[in-house]
């Protein structure tokens, strides 16, 4: 599962324009940590695998979603984010 999306103000706040977030689901094994640390990107579904939400701006959370990438303990969620400075 991808996630792209850029915002104005996190983009002049942090010089990141997208953040894209790959979830395999084949890997997750419910722990809810990314949850917890990034509760406004990340969600569970009923079988608690973890997913995005729909409408997140993970550019402006980007911080708490790479904290979310490392504390996973499965390694389960890989991130990349594009920055605006070269
Ligand atoms: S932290 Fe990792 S294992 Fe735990 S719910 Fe999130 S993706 Fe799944």
């Amino acid at each position: 599962m991808t996630l792209a999306t850029s915002d104005s103000t996190a983009l002049i706040e942090s010089g990141v324009e997208s953040v894209d977030i790959d979830i395999n689901t084949d890997l997750c094994i419910g722990t809810g940590r990314c949850v917890l640390t990034a509760p406004k990107v990340f969600t569970q579904n009923d079988d608690g695998v973890s997913s995005l939400i729909e409408d997140a701006d993970p550019v402006a959370d980007e911080k708490l979603v790479h904290e979310a990438a490392a504390f996973c303990p499965v390694q389960a969620i890989k991130v990349s984010a594009d920055s605006t400075l070269s």
